[in-house]
């Protein structure tokens, strides 16, 4: 049996219940066999092996009362996964599904994500199953003080630098922060995503989504294309969801359809964006409440709909496995030309084989998405140099990093004969660097 298959046997064997860690490392190791049978010391220093075993997890207990009075019980999670090319660096997902298997296929991902940027940052990611959703200010703050009250002994700005991820935005990280200055008397860069006024950098908000428009765009421009005139569809409307259309826009495209998780809006027309803002960043609300202010558009309960409509582009910026094989397939069947991932993981392994079987051009999240790690590594820069980038000069380095992103996930698919399948040449660009670096450090 080949290496790869051992250890993903292996891993499946002592991990049983993990289903995402088992669909993201199978999804990884088994693009990285070229590399392994051309660096026949991997194997002997049994390289795959500590890849795929996380350096810490931690797991813990948070307490906190709600407006009632009543106290409530979540389990906090903190993996740690690789810091062999920088201090662990991923976000925190707050969110009732979140478990250690979808925080540990996070965190594998997040290492190989890290890696491509080109920065100093190793992989990990963290979160809990409390739901924010409903919650007063009060309850949100109450629940993040105590979840700090146990995380902040474990991170650092040279350890471990957590951000937001779903159902933690710019709120949640302040009251985070906060928490972690009181305990530790120190104003660090310990997490990213911060506001403006304590340490945050302009355009992090922004760069996730901003950042997966200019990969697409790059892989555009590579095939004389560009995204004037495209009809894009994108699920989500959070974070990542309301800036790639933001930007999508700004370059000429059409996006008529968008969700949360109730349902899908789709306006012929070409969505409103400051009506969906409106609604989801200042009101909190459910995107359904689009259809009260624009003629012409509808609303249909249920996600996976979205998907049926025509579309050149589509990018999925809501959660995992968001589109299966019967999605994938339509989207196929009615001509969808560009599929990029701007959340993790949103594609199963079915639906990527059916994209790149059918030429459709499949940037996959961990190059797609690397836009707001990014931007990330680079607040952690101004923190360090106590310095303040003008919007103008931070968005001129994302778009250079996702463009060289782009080059290098081409090049290394060429290098390695899978020309235009990027599943590979980013898990072979991100691994490279990582398996270098632990290969210095000797056995640890
Ligand atoms: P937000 O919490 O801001 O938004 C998440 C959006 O997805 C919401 O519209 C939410 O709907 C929807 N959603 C969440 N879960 C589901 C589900 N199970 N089914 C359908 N819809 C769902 O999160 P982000 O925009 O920050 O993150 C979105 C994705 O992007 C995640 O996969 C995240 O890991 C990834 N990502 C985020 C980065 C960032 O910088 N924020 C960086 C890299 C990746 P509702 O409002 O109903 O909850």
């Amino acid at each position: 049996m080949s290496y790869v298959q051992t250890v993903l046997n292996n891993l499946k064997k002592q991990n049983p219940n993990e289903p995402e860690f088992h669909q993201a490392a199978t999804e990884i190791l088994t693009t990285l066999a070229p590399v392994v049978d051309k660096h026949p010391e991997y194997e002997a220093s049994g390289l795959l092996e500590r890849f795929v075993e996380p350096e810490r997890v931690i797991i813990f207990r948070v307490p906190w009362t709600d407006d009632n009075g009543k106290v409530h019980v979540n389990k906090g999670y903190r993996v740690q996964f690789n810091s062999a090319i920088g201090p662990y660096k991923g976000g925190l997902r707050f969110h009732p599904s979140v478990n250690l298997s979808i925080i540990k296929f996070l965190g594998l991902e997040q290492i190989l994500k890290n890696s491509l940027t080109g920065l100093p940052i190793g992989g990990g990611k963290g979160g809990s199953d409390f739901d924010p959703k409903g919650k007063s200010d009060r309850e949100i703050m109450a629940f993040c003080q105590s979840f700090m009250a146990e995380l902040y002994r474990h991170i650092g700005a040279d350890t471990d630098v957590p951000a937001g991820d779903i159902g933690v935005g710019g709120r949640e990280i302040g009251y985070l922060f906060g928490q972690y200055k009181r305990i530790r008397n120190e104003h660090v860069g310990v997490l990213t995503g911060r506001g403006l006024s304590y340490g945050g950098s302009l355009v992090r908000t922004e760069a996730t989504g901003y950042g997966l428009v200019y990969i697409a765009e790059e892989a555009m421009k590579a095939r004389g294309e560009s995204f004037k005139g495209k009809t894009v569809i994108i699920s989500g409307s959070g974070n990542v969801a309301i800036y790639a259309c933001q930007k999508a826009q700004s370059l000429g495209a059409k996006v008529v359809a968008m969700y949360d998780s109730n349902g899908y809006i789709y306006d012929p027309n070409g969505i409103k964006l400051e009506i969906v803002k409106e609604i989801k960043e200042v009101k909190r609300g459910r995107i359904k409440e689009y259809i009260q202010h624009t003629a012409g558009a509808t609303y249909t309960e249920g996600c996976s709909g979205i998907w049926t409509i025509p579309c050149d582009v589509a990018l999925p910026c809501a959660t995992q496995n968001e589109i299966d094989a019967k999605s994938a397939e339509i989207l196929v069947k009615n001509g969808v030309k560009y599929v990029a991932e701007g959340a993790n993981m949103p594609s199963t392994l079915e639906a990527i084989e059916i994209f790149q079987k059918s030429g459709i051009v499949f940037l996959p999240a961990k190059a797609a998405n690397a836009g707001g790690v990014a931007t990330s590594a680079l607040e952690m820069a101004q923190s360090s140099g106590r310095m303040f980038w003008s919007f103008e000069e931070v968005d001129e380095k994302l778009k250079g990093i996702m463009a060289n992103i782009y080059r290098n996930i081409d090049n290394a698919a060429k290098e390695y004969g899978y020309e235009g399948n990027y599943v590979m040449g980013a898990n072979i660009a991100g691994f490279i660097k990582v398996a270098t670096a632990m290969m210095a450090h000797g056995v640890v």
